[in-house]
């Protein structure tokens, strides 16, 4: 079976969780530091501040930037769900807007028409391995006075002009969940170049406590902490993120040469200005074929995604805030088109050739 996603770990991460176990020291220790100094350089920004999940992270930022009731949070409908519920978790309003057909993420004149005097922020969401258009985001979040979250869960490695994801955000969260680009099985981490966001963000996440004072609380918090064997992985992970992401570049590169002459499937855009890290590599299918073509792949041998198969909008808990079928024709229609094919660094030429292949036999193509 050629999978979906696979993680991708060596003698290096068993070493190093061997040490952690051995250390006795599971939680709060150096591992998770430098994990965090690390990723913090990394991508460019002053602090970094782990957590157990992405999730986590959405939920801490939006809390930390005092987003609450009769607060509206712009975002878009066409993501993965954790995105949107850590603004119903703030008790804020999500306010979706449609995306941009070709890169299947925010279209920023969307934002701009959907800024009211309660948004308290935009949660931009770097879709499939590219950023955002952030050279217009920022420029309106700027000028609005709104904060920007950016949701870089898929988008590690990325870069947008020479500046790379994770660092455009007031508050940029990466996840390190089992089928991300690098992994630590659970995980995540905020960014940010604000001292303040920092600290509120390390007391979150521990209880609300404050730092280096024991039974000191000064708002209530979660236990959102990132254990040492997580970091561990986390350090491994991140000295192959760029060999990692490099062997997804060179698939996704294959796959568009071989793929390119199949009229019927658009393949994804890159960019100019971008870096794109290919966290999923999506194809856009006639609707009436999709469920098909998934099968067909399947009986072959070859796991595909959907992501998303149904806008955020039209969930229940989202719905019963008044929105409905129709709000946001592009995510509509992109969700019943979308087809993500295999490219995780563990896939050799031959698989992708094969993916190749039964593609075109199911279209009855040599
Ligand atoms: C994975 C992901 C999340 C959630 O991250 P977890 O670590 O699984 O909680 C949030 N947003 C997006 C866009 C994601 O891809």
């Amino acid at each position: 079976m050629i999978r979906l996603a696979h993680p991708n770990f060596g003698y290096e991460e068993e070493q190093a969780l061997l040490d952690v176990l051995r250390s006795g020291i599971l939680v709060n220790g150096s591992k998770t530091k430098q994990f965090e100094e690390e990723i913090a350089k990394y991508v460019g920004r002053t602090d970094g501040i782990a957590v157990s999940s992405g999730t986590a992270g959405l939920h801490s930022a939006l809390q930390i930037l005092s987003i609450g009731q009769e607060d509206e949070v712009i975002t878009t409908p066409f993501s993965f769900i954790a995105t949107a519920n850590a603004i119903l978790f703030s008790n804020a309003r999500p306010v979706f807007v449609d995306i941009e057909e070709d890169t299947f993420m925010l279209n920023p004149s969307a934002i701009q028409n959907a800024i009211t005097e309660k948004t308290k922020a935009v949660v931009a969401v770097d879709l499939f391995g590219q950023t955002c258009d952030y050279t217009r985001i920022k420029k309106l979040t700027n000028e609005k006075g709104v904060y920007l979250v950016e949701d870089a869960c898929q988008s590690i490695g990325a870069s947008h002009n020479q500046t790379k994801a994770g660092a455009f955000g007031d508050i940029s969260i990466f996840s390190f969940y089992a089928t991300k680009n690098i992994t630590c099985g659970e995980g995540g981490m905020l960014l940010t170049d604000n001292k303040n966001i920092a600290e509120k963000a390390r007391e979150f996440r521990n209880h609300g406590q404050a730092q280096g004072n024991k039974y000191k609380y000064l708002n209530p918090g979660y236990n959102y902490r990132m254990t040492e064997m997580q970091a561990a992985l986390g350090i491994q992970q991140l000295k192959k993120l760029e060999q990692l992401t490099i062997k997804r570049q060179k698939n996704a590169l294959l796959l568009t040469q071989l793929l390119s002459t199949i009229k019927e499937i658009k393949l994804p855009l890159t960019k100019n200005e971008d870096v794109h890290v290919f966290h999923q590599y999506t194809i856009c299918v006639a609707s009436e074929v999709r469920d098909a073509l998934c099968k067909f792949l399947l009986e072959k041998g070859i796991e595909t995604g959907i992501f998303y198969p149904f806008p955020l909008h039209l969930y229940n808990h989202f719905e019963r805030l008044g929105y409905k079928k129709g709000d946001f024709p592009i995510a509509e229609r992109i969700a019943t088109e979308v087809l993500s094919l295999p490219i995780h660094p563990l896939i050799s030429d031959e698989d992708i050739k094969k993916i190749n292949r039964c593609i075109r036999d199911f279209y009855g193509k040599s």
